[in-house]
């Protein structure tokens, strides 16, 4: 039986939940279902984080949960999943999963392929990850209900994993990397026994899709707390050619500084709520594998700006399908490195026309990063940081003789 906590020992209101939540939880409960808030948010207001988004679980099948909102639609096949938008928000509906038995279908490590059965409120805490993401809260009557003692692992700051580790991980091995990510992001250790075992167990990352290991490290670079998972996963030992984002930003002893400088200000981002593009970060972390071709290029007698284009498609085409960078990305990108030799040319008029480059910002901020991290010479981003914030008479003066 669960432990069933009032609203008097935790301390969650229902006002604390969104209003298309609390709505989306009475509508299938006035239908005769269960219908709870759960994961990531309930957990989040126990430590008193913001959630970023509220997921529902309920016994109500994905057929029965369309028909009950006017604006919902069916998702995905193998796991089906509904999307209730109400107002602004889009509430993610997810019915009970069943345990996993005999006929559930794995790959020959035990990760596993489908997951199409439905299940009892039980079954499905069991099988969610950590105690702190199987609570489920009811707006109806605001009570935290906890299958796997999660509020006591909360309290202690301890990430728990629910049932045997190891199994676990041979189940989906990226909850090793949700393990790392959650423990940074939160500030919770990760449980001994859930720890352990992940230097033995990380090469079963090899066999996950590359698209869901992607999704993973981009979670990771944007969470806020890059820095700190990233070296977490270093001293886990889950890096060497297991995950290809972080290959990059570790196997490049020249680059290293750069990447840890470029995520800690993609931290400061994330943490002041400003937006960070995609491009701008693999633009950061691929730019000193394109400085080697570059270099290589130069070398070999290929003139300076040819040699660069010729890079950049060279790091593009290797780390791009990889990475799963999209072309869209993949041309942002280009355009902030295509943007770092202008800087260097500060006569005539080719500075004004560096300026109205719409990716203007976006190579500056990069210019900035490479200054910083001893890459070139801070003069030349200081330069620029003047010559765009004086008046039309001091920037005439601050042009370089042409040679
Ligand atoms: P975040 O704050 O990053 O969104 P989250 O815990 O909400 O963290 P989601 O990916 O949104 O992460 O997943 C929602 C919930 O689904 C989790 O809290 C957990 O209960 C369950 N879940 C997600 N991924 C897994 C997994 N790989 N194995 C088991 N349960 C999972
Ligand atoms: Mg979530």
């Amino acid at each position: 039986e669960p432990a069933v906590i009032p609203v008097s020992t935790h301390g969650i209101t229902r006002d604390r939940i969104s209003s298309g939540s609390r709505r989306t939880c009475e509508t299938l409960q006035q239908h005769g279902h269960k219908a709870y808030v759960v994961g990531g948010a309930v957990r989040d207001l126990l430590i008193g984080a913001e959630p970023k988004d509220f997921d529902i679980a309920t016994d109500a099948t994905p057929e029965e949960v369309r028909r009950y909102f006017r604006r919902a639609r069916i998702i995905g096949r193998r796991f089906q999943i509904v999307h209730v938008m109400m107002g602004q928000e889009t509430l993610e509906v997810t019915t009970f999963r069943g345990t996993l038995d005999e006929k559930t279908k794995t790959d020959e490590h035990g990760r596993v392929l489908h997951d199409n059965v439905f299940g009892s409120h039980a079954e499905d805490a069991a099988r969610r990850d950590f105690t702190a993401n199987a609570l489920y809260y009811d707006p109806a009557t605001e009570a935290v209900i906890d299958y796997h003692h999660g509020v006591g692992d909360l309290k202690q700051k301890t990430l728990r994993m629910i049932g045997e580790p190891r199994t676990r991980y041979r189940e989906d091995p990226v909850r090793m990397l949700r393990a790392v990510r959650l423990a940074a992001k939160l500030g919770l250790f990760i449980d001994p026994e859930a720890k352990k075992p992940i230097r033995e167990m990380a090469s079963l990352l090899e066999n996950v899709p590359a698209a869901r290991l992607f999704d993973e490290m981009l979670k990771l670079l944007t969470s806020g707390h890059s820095v700190k998972c990233i070296t977490q996963l270093r001293d886990e030992g889950l890096h060497h050619g297991l995950l290809p984002l972080l290959d990059v930003i570790l196997e490049q002893p020249m680059g290293e500084k750069f990447v840890m400088l470029s995520l800690a200000n993609t931290d400061d981002r994330v943490r002041q709520g400003k937006g960070i593009s995609p491009g701008f970060l693999f633009a950061t972390l691929l730019w000193h594998e394109v400085l080697v071709h570059w270099e290589k290029l130069k070398a070999k007698g290929e003139a300076k700006i040819p040699a660069l284009y010729q890079a950049m498609d060279t790091v593009i085409d290797v780390q791009g399908e990889k990475l799963a960078i999209t072309r869209r990305i993949a041309g942002d990108i280009k355009d902030i490195w295509a943007l770092q030799p202008r800087f260097e040319q500060r006569a005539g008029k080719r500075p004004y026309g560096l300026l109205e480059q719409p990716r203007f910002r976006a190579g500056y901020d990069f210019l900035l990063l490479r200054a910083e991290s001893g890459e070139i010479d801070i003069e030349v981003a200081d330069w620029w940081t003047r010559f765009q914030n004086v008046d039309g008479e001091e920037r005439a003066e601050m042009l370089l003789p042409e040679q």
